[in-house]
């Protein structure tokens, strides 16, 4: 399976931002990894013009379940999809916690990027109190149960343990395998598994290729062309 390492740019960036997606692009190798960058919303219609007929493909960061209608504020998938991207990260845990996003709404979400035409990537994983209880693989079910997309269509799932992102932890080697072959008995054999928290050019090679683990899902790493390049040479 061909390795996917996605860039969460989160809530930073604006148009002058465009030169590090540029910076990237100079380095890149097309042999590798598939790459996308999931800039903030203002972004995405320009960075996908801009790349367009180039390896590296453009996401946003969160859709409405709808597709359109007296939502203010809210983006659609189908705008997304306008706009130039082909992913979308659903149920990312900052929206889960910032937003109060059920299981349910992820799903909803979800199905909304299939519907557009969007691969979803499903953000899955435990807090730091669920981990220490030994109830991760029990939360890390229950999400997957109630917010992948129902039916056949294109999926990615994260797994990305809360307590690990932005905080420079990760699992351990053996605790990140035993997830993700918890996730693939789950989701089944052809869908792309990435495992996203801490991700950095120090410790890319070493989780990129544990067994299940087909990708990243990269945040803070994902701003610095020159770290993000580290970590998908690390994938090769
Ligand atoms: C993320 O927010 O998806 C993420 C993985 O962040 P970071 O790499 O900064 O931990």
């Amino acid at each position: 399976m061909r390795k996917l390492i996605a860039g969460n740019w989160k809530m930073n960036g604006v148009s002058a931002s465009l030169v590090e997606a540029e910076r990237l692009m100079a380095l890149f190798e097309f042999a590798g990894p598939e790459i996308v960058i999931c800039p903030p919303a203002t972004l995405v219609a320009a960075m996908a013009a801009r790349f367009r007929g180039s390896p590296l493909l453009v996401g946003g960061q969160d859709c409405h379940a709808q597709p359109s209608g007296a939502h203010t504020g809210d983006i659609s998938a189908e705008m997304l999809k306008d706009a130039g991207a082909s992913y979308v990260i659903v149920g990312h845990s900052e929206r889960r916690q910032d937003h109060g996003e059920s299981d349910a709404a992820v799903r909803a979400k979800a199905e909304a990027g299939r519907r557009a035409g969007l691969a979803p990537i499903v953000c899955v994983g435990e807090t730091e109190s669920e981990r220490r209880a030994g109830r991760e693989t029990e939360v890390v079910g229950r999400q997957l149960e109630g917010s992948l997309p129902r039916g056949p269509g294109p999926i990615v799932i994260a797994y990305e343990p809360v307590w690990a992102i932005g905080t420079g932890l990760t699992p351990t080697p053996e605790d990140i395998a035993a997830m993700h072959a918890f996730i693939r008995g789950r989701a089944g054999g052809g869908v792309r598994l990435l495992y996203g928290g801490s991700v950095k050019p120090t410790n890319a090679r070493d989780i990129l290729h544990l067994p299940e683990v087909n990708g990243a899902l990269v945040g803070g790493a994902s701003l610095k062309a020159e770290e993000f390049h580290a970590i998908v040479r690390a994938a090769m």
